[in-house]
């Protein structure tokens, strides 16, 4: 498993994150809560191993420092790192001469590229211009440059923020797909619909940089809704 350990987190004036551990495990989707500046970012980016000379605490996979598995740990931010003017297709290219080399003969890569494009519903897509695909389908696409490889973790910050609730559905939908593969899906979102929360096998609610809850969530909808950290209009 993923696991962390006691982690704190100071930068010059501040504690930004205080005493928190937890383990990630494989065929489970993560979500993380927490009102805007509760430190969400700051642990994914530390979960990923920035910033490693400032952390207390912690973080291994297998029980073996994270350095030694980099390749199997990706981390989709929220910024796209999309190129505009590549295809779709073009850009999956990309992606796998950069991620795997030149080893695959031209025929698996279509093979290859065909059907993650198919799973992320993408197919349709592959000869346009990534300029030209929707907020969701740019979200999807960032996703599946990063998988080409088939990492074992994929932490991916805020990836629903900016779609609308069909697409984030649709992106929930795709990260608990990658978790039935096997992988460690762990993400922070952003006021999820209840039918969403349902998808994350484990919760995470962080507060002023610190756990103020882990678990599951079945219990938890009217105090997260008290707490504004769901969708507001979907509880009742
Ligand atoms: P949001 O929902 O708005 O994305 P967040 O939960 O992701 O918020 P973080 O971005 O992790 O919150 O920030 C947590 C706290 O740490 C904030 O008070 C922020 O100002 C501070 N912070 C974040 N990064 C740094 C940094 N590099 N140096 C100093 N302070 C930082
Ligand atoms: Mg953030």
């Amino acid at each position: 498993s993923y696991s962390v350990e006691e982690i704190f987190f100071k930068d010059r004036k501040k504690e930004i994150l205080k005493r928190i551990s937890g383990n990630f495990y494989g065929s489970e989707l993560t979500a993380i809560l927490g009102p805007s500046g509760s430190g969400k970012s700051t642990l994914m980016n530390l979960l990923f191993g920035f910033e490693q000379k400032y952390v207390c605490g912690t973080i291994s996979m297998n029980g073996c420092s994270i350095n030694k598995f980099r390749r199997n740990i990706v981390y989709i931010t929220q910024e796209n790192n999309l190129q505009p003017l590549l295809t779709v297709g073009e850009s999956m290219n990309f992606a796998i001469k950069f991620k795997i080399g030149n080893q695959m003969n031209s025929f698996k890569k279509w093979i290859k590229i065909a059907e993650i494009l198919k799973s992320f519903g993408l197919f349709e897509v592959e000869s346009e211009y990534v300029k030209n695909l929707s907020g969701g389908q740019q979200k999807r696409l960032s996703i599946a440059l990063e998988i080409v490889d088939d990492p074992k973790v994929i932490f991916l910050d805020e990836p629903t923020t900016g779609l609308d609730s069909v697409s984030s559905t649709i992106c929930i939908n795709l990260m608990r797909q990658l978790a039935q593969e096997g992988k460690t899906v762990v993400c922070t979102i952003h006021q999820p619909t209840t039918n969403q929360l349902k998808s994350f096998s484990h919760l995470y609610i962080l507060a002023n940089g610190e756990c103020a809850y882990q678990g599951n969530g079945k219990n938890l909808v009217p105090f997260l809704s008290e707490l504004n950290l769901i969708c507001p209009s979907t509880f009742n």
